[in-house]
């Protein structure tokens, strides 16, 4: 269980205290009540892909900015923190939350690197999970009689 909420940003965690919504941004600050290092995320059209997964109450946002590409991976240690701020990314970035699976940081990851080789594929949600199956490399899903992966070609 955590004990804290994290921002880990390319992999590098950090503990934040409270997220805000200013304006177009969200900003994570630490118990000082300072900004995290990078700790300013823009909500406007960088971000690529939203990514969540209530079961985890992780939000992982890949951002695409002048040929640049971040992973945003934020998780929360209470139910009601991440209510709370879920929502708020919500409104200020709506239309591009997408649900998914466990395995959402790994999809996460091979969105940047699709990004990284030119390759904008579409993000799709990972809701019916009836009758699909996980791929165990990049997390997507796919229908149950496929015996490869749609997305990364992996055998299932
Ligand atoms: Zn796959």
């Amino acid at each position: 269980m955590l004990n804290s909420n994290y921002l880990i940003i390319n992999r590098k965690p950090q503990k934040f205290e409270k997220l805000r919504i200013a304006g177009r941004a969200a900003v994570f600050i630490d118990d000082a009540g300072k900004v995290l290092d990078n700790g300013v995320l823009a909500l406007d059209d960088s971000v690529y892909a939203a990514l969540y997964c209530d079961e985890v109450r992780n939000i992982t946002i890949v951002t695409d900015r002048g040929g640049r590409r971040d992973v945003f991976t934020i998780l929360w240690f209470s139910e009601e923190g991440y209510r709370n701020d879920s929502e708020s990314l919500r409104k200020a970035y709506s239309g591009r939350f997408s649900r998914q699976n466990l395995k959402l940081n790994r999809y996460a990851e091979s969105i940047a690197e699709k990004l990284d080789n030119g390759v904008r594929l579409r993000v799709t949600d990972a809701v019916d999970e009836s009758g699909m199956k996980v791929c165990p490399e990049c997390g997507m899903m796919n229908p149950v009689e496929s015996g490869y992966c749609l997305e990364c070609g992996a055998e299932i």
